[in-house]
């Protein structure tokens, strides 16, 4: 270890981590946030929970996190405007600023491999390789991973022609699974029993996957790893649907719930054990080990857990439920995995309780959001205790206007699911913008105990 660090405050579980080489004198840190979704608001408020980080500097960040006060004296905030496809400007930025830890938000600057040239440099990153990130890049990857490492997950044609495609979809029959092999902001994949319309989709993509339909409740796992060590999250669950009931099209996700009430009592050990391990042992066999946070989405089928994808980062809008309940420092913990350290970490420390994020998307989305609709009523919510994050936000004229498909993430916590839903929709009433659209079902029928597991076949 780089120095016999402090115990970490709050909670504790990350004792005598090791901090960058500032740290050494100060035992503070400065950290570079990359991104401007609410994941990143998210993530820039809980790093600014650690009392161990000096400063945040978020790249290029959103109204939200400028608005962010710091947790102590002295503790910094803030916002630098950089274009994250230019990676030299990010890598200047960084090392400008004295940066001893980069987080890496979203996954295009990682499948781009912003995270090589940032290590080059000699900035310790949480966040894969651009060869690592391949496993999100492209599902066929992944297929091919999970294959080598035995790894439950659907059966899958990779087509490159329409009529592969068609041959595919009918030795499947409905419902059809159809996904853009390529980044789509997870609006690439169409559900449907319409023959035309999964055909239809699979001829607007140069190479698509058509995979079996998977039944069953979906869970959302995050693993934070080096590489090696692999450290689960709480489970979580997310709501790709537009509308209420799993209906209309699928978006970036609609909201998120977690802990998961309804869960087996060892599904994270037996998702860690199948499908986590394996998974980064045999990304590190083949020479691009993984370093970062690792998403798993799951399906419990009537033929055990299956993998329906794996995201190279943390995912949104879980992100904005699981931090609020986090106990763990989130610093410490990060820095841990980007320098290799995770084996000398606890097991992350939760608050008790369960925590539900509402996302207020703006008229039309997804298919063409509206942009510049006024955004009142933030304050508001937040004085009534709830976490508001900012996702496609901007300033004009001295109002905070829409700029984005989805819009906000409303996060609550509560003793229980009921009453983290009743808090996050109070919060999620007190927002105005003209045309809005948010779930009113968000962790409904968890909180009512609804969701039954189906029994294995
Ligand atoms: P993905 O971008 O792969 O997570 O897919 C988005 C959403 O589509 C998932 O969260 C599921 O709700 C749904 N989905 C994807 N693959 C399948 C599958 N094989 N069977 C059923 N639903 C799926």
């Amino acid at each position: 270890m780089g120095g016999s660090g402090r115990s970490l405050s709050d909670g504790g579980a990350v004792a005598e981590v090791a901090w960058g080489k500032r740290a050494l004198g100060s035992w503070l840190v400065k950290v570079l946030v990359v991104g401007s979704g609410g994941r990143e608001h998210a993530l820039v408020w809980a790093l600014s929970r650690d009392s161990e980080v000096e400063q945040v500097v978020a790249a290029p960040g959103n109204p939200g996190i400028e608005a962010l006060q710091p947790a102590y004296d002295g503790q910094t905030i803030v916002c630098r405007a950089v274009d994250v496809s230019d990676h030299d400007a990010v890598v200047a930025l960084a090392t400008e600023l004295g940066i001893d830890l980069a987080v890496v938000g979203p996954e295009a600057p990682l499948v781009a491999g912003l995270a090589d040239p940032l290590r080059a440099a000699g900035i310790a990153v949480f966040g894969p390789s651009k060869d690592a990130a391949e496993i999100e890049g492209s599902k066929a990857f992944a297929k091919d991973v999970m294959a080598a490492a035995s790894v439950p997950t659907g059966r899958a044609y990779v087509c490159t022609t329409p009529e592969q495609a068609a041959e595919a979809i009918d030795a499947f029959g409905p419902p059809y699974v159809v996904k853009d092999d390529a980044l789509a902001a997870g609006k690439g994949v169409v559900v449907t029993s319409d023959r035309a319309e999964a055909l239809e989709h699979a001829a607007g993509c140069d190479q698509v996957l058509i995979e079996e339909f998977l039944d069953g409740p979906e869970v959302s796992l995050f693993a934070i790893t080096d590489g090696v060590t692999v450290l689960p999250m709480q489970p979580a669950q997310d709501f790709k649907r537009l509308a209420d009931n799993d209906e209309g099209p699928n978006t970036g996700g609609m909201g998120a719930y977690t802990p998961l009430p309804w869960a087996p009592e060892n599904l994270v050990e037996e998702i860690t054990e199948k499908v986590l391990q394996p998974t980064i042992d045999e990304l590190r066999r083949r020479g691009t080990p993984f370093s970062g946070l690792l998403y798993a989405g799951l399906a419990l089928t009537s033929r055990g857990t299956r993998v329906i994808e794996f995201n190279c980062r943390f995912g949104d809008p879980e992100t904005q439920a699981l931090l609020p309940l986090l106990k763990t420092p989130l610093g410490g913990l990060l820095y841990a995995a980007a320098t290799g350290k995770l084996a000398d970490v606890q097991p992350l420390s939760w608050k008790s309780g369960a925590s539900v994020a509402v996302v207020v998307a703006a008229k039309k989305y997804p298919a063409k959001p509206r942009s510049g609709d006024v955004i009142s009523g933030i304050e508001q919510a937040e004085a009534g205790g709830v976490h508001v994050f900012h996702a496609g936000t901007t300033v004009e004229d001295n109002e905070v206007v829409t700029a984005g498909g989805r819009v906000l993430a409303v996060s609550a916590t509560g003793k229980d699911l009921d009453e983290a839903r009743q808090r996050a929709y109070s919060g999620v009433g007190q927002i105005r913008i003209k045309g809005s659209q948010h779930r009113t079902d968000i962790a409904l029928k968890a909180a009512r105990g609804e969701i039954e597991l189906l029994p294995i076949s």
